[in-house]
């Protein structure tokens, strides 16, 4: 089927379908805050939200770029879920009591979104399903297994493993022969609540600057092409852009993400693939996709396209290579042959931020008042909020308000870690890896053992992925 007038870019479908917010002023000029907080994405205004709620005194200011909830934000697959990057890393670093700590921070923090979004009426079509996990192969579903055994073991004792039939009962998808699914988990509608959050902010009393890139960030000052922002607490929130900021080019590879959303489908689709549950759906493959269920009833579908662009460059207001769209569609169409006639009405990309060892992170360094979070390496809707209230934490223990917290003492704190190489082994690096994955799963489909391809582990161990 054509492509021809899927809307490709556009920034997203949900801003598409939102409409994008009207526009807030520039940074005025030089001005004097508490705390500067640079991004406008669910970490920057998590971090404010929290912040200014924990000491309503604080003057905080956000500046952002273009508008909030352009990045990742206001694009992603609307996954709330309770993955973390870099859990099990941190499980060596640190024990597995620290890393179980970790976890269960995460599961909570689920609820925490899902409470604090009804508690400011941010109405964005949460809705709590948990998280389904199918795999398609022998080598997936040994795969599938030793993760909810490792969940498990993380603490996830709800958890629940499901055969072909079972997994067939809740979502028809083709091929599947196994399904692992957890509750801490919900499906919501990025831009709603992104908007939503940006303006709780706002009537909080915290000031958003839109249209204001920042060039360099040094201790106790944000600097845009508008004037100069000084502040005790500078707080970089720019996940996959970092690399655009002065001396960041090498911190965060900005590596693509890409969606495709079907027209709304009809009764009779929906009778066919079941689904009722809303749970977010994903698999077990290398190259894996995301799905879900949307509030008006369409099929929103992502995976990894064309995974990163030469010189840490992002993308451009969400533009789509056709190649990536038409791969995004036959999936769609192999996990579910009846939508094989339906319309695609949109595609777009987004980047996320990936650090070399894939560890997402949260830091405020003591001496210079710079704080940063993210890394998230793709699993960062419910985790810039626990970062978010890291970082509030972590400023109120340096500036004497408060002491430690639960929070503070996580595993991936202050976590540092080596730059990304320089050009052009990033691009062949990560073009290398994504190669090896993609033919990696295209053997497993054939293979009758239930094995890893080795392939795939090589690609992990270069990668710096285990
Ligand atoms: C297509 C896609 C699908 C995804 N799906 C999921 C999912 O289903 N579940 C999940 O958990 N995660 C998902 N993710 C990841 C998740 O969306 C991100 O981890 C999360 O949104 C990151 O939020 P953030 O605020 O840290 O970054 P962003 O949302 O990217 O926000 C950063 C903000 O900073 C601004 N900015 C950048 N540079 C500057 C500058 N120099 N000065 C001022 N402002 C600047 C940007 O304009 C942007 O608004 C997905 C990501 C993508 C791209």
């Amino acid at each position: 089927m054509s492509t021809v007038s899927t809307v490709v870019g556009g920034i997203s479908f949900w801003y598409a379908q939102e409409g994008t917010p009207a526009p807030r002023e520039p940074l005025p000029g030089d001005t004097n805050v508490d705390v500067c907080i640079v991004g406008g994405g669910y970490t920057g205004l998590w971090t404010a939200y929290y912040l200014k709620k924990a000491v309503p005194f604080l003057n905080i200011t956000v500046l952002e770029a273009k508008f909030c909830g352009y990045g990742a934000s206001g694009r992603n697959g609307g996954w709330l879920y309770n993955g973390i990057a870099g859990r099990d890393r941190y499980a060596k670093l640190h024990g597995h009591e620290a890393a179980v700590r970790l976890q269960k921070a995460m599961n909570e923090t689920v609820g925490e979104v899902v409470r604090t979004a009804a508690e400011e009426k941010i109405d964005a079509d949460i809705h709590q399903g948990g998280v389904l996990e199918v795999a398609h192969t022998p080598a997936q579903l040994a795969r599938l297994k030793d993760f909810h055994s490792v969940e498990i073991a993380f603490g996830e004792t709800d958890r629940i493993l499901r055969g072909a039939r079972e997994t067939a009962e809740r979502v028809h998808v083709t091929g599947a022969v196994g399904s692992t699914w957890t509750p801490h988990g919900a499906r919501l509608h990025p831009a709603k609540l992104v908007k939503g959050l940006a303006d709780a902010v706002e009537a909080l009393g915290v000031t958003i600057h839109e249209s204001t890139p920042v060039t360099e960030i040094k201790p106790k000052h944000a600097v845009t092409p508008y004037g100069t922002v000084r502040a005790p607490y500078v707080l970089r929130c720019t996940e996959g852009f970092t690399a655009s900021l002065k001396g960041q080019k090498r911190t965060w590879l900005p590596m693509n993400s890409s969606m495709i959303v079907t027209e709304p489908l009809p009764a009779r689709i929906w009778d066919t693939i079941g689904w009722e549950g809303r749970e977010t759906l994903g698999d077990m493959a290398h190259a894996y996709f995301y799905a879900q269920r949307t509030a008006d009833g369409r099929i929103a579908l992502g995976g990894r396209g064309y995974p990163y662009r030469f010189g840490s460059a992002t993308d451009n207001d969400g533009r789509t290579q056709p190649a990536t769209v038409t791969a995004l569609r036959d999936l769609m169409v192999r996990l579910f042959p009846v939508t094989a006639g339906v319309h695609v009405d949109h595609a777009w990309s987004g980047v996320l931020g990936v650090p070399r060892d894939w560890c997402a992170t949260v830091t405020l360094d003591r001496s210079t008042g710079l704080g940063y979070a993210g890394g998230y390496v793709g699993s960062g809707v419910a985790t810039a909020n626990l970062a978010a209230r890291t970082l509030r934490d972590l400023i109120q223990q340096d500036s004497g308000q408060a002491g430690p917290t639960e929070l503070t003492a996580l595993p991936w704190v202050n976590h540092k870690v080596r730059r990304w190489e320089p050009e052009p082994f990033r691009w062949l690096g990560v073009h290398g890896m994504y190669a090896a994955y993609r033919a990696a799963d295209r053997r497993e489909t054939t293979s009758p053992r239930p094995g890893t391809d080795p392939i795939a582990k090589a690609a992990d161990r270069i990668a710096g992925r285990h």
